[in-house]
């Protein structure tokens, strides 16, 4: 799923929190934000493994919840609902799609990295790929009661990145084009091996397949 959809699911999750505890309102909608956006900043290190632990956020998100119920304070309430967030969008990704480029043609056999079972969980694909309609409705449908809900600086957190889905689910499947293209005719050609570390293997793969087509 995309991250917009990650991280509304965050600010859903904490919302009757939010109402209940209106102080704390801010301060856990906003942990809930950036626990579903978080697991992806390792997009380009490890992707769904670095930071996603399916079954240990889930474990540590169920201890902090207890004691942000039991002890309110910001600190505690910040803890338990980035922890939430982190786990519902590491188990989330489980239900999308795999690893692969091109997710909608469905070959990779790798949704989310289990670190406690040492193995990689199998794509569901109830949400084929992120960027998908389904996973746009999903966005569409978990932003409703948020926009509803809230209001000022964070309803307009909301709303600018209810655009950015429509526009990433507008573009999804011509970017590996455009991301080849660029990795392909100018980076890997002008790169030092130190910057080509960091280039996915994912996108290295796809242009030693172009080349082989071409020679061919
Ligand atoms: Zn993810």
């Amino acid at each position: 799923m995309m991250l917009p959809t990650h991280a509304f699911a965050g600010m859903v999750i904490a919302l009757p929190y939010a109402l209940v505890f209106p102080e704390f309102a801010p301060v856990a909608l906003l942990a809930g934000f950036l626990g579903g956006v978080v697991p992806d900043l390792d997009l380009y290190t490890g992707h769904r493994k670095t930071l996603h632990y399916p079954v240990y956020y889930p474990g540590a998100a169920a201890v902090a919840v207890s004691v942000a119920a039991l002890w309110p304070t910001p600190a505690t309430t910040a803890v338990a609902w980035f922890l939430l967030g982190a786990a519902t969008h590491s188990v989330a990704d489980v239900f999308g799609g795999g690893l692969e480029l091109r997710p909608w043609e469905a070959t990779s056999s790798r949704a989310v990295y289990d670190h406690h079972n040492r193995r990689w969980i199998a794509p569901r694909r109830w949400v084929r790929y992120d960027g998908s309609p389904e996973d746009l409705a999903l966005s569409v449908a978990l932003a409703v009661p948020l926009v509803v809900a809230l209001e000022g600086a964070i309803e307009w957190l909301v709303i600018a990145f209810l655009g950015i889905a429509v526009a990433y689910a507008a573009v999804r499947r011509i970017l590996p084009a455009v991301a080849s293209r660029l990795i392909g005719d100018l980076v890997v050609p002008n790169a030092s091996s130190r910057v080509l570390a960091y280039v996915p293997a994912r996108y290295l793969d796809l242009n030693a397949e172009r080349g082989s087509t071409q020679s061919r």
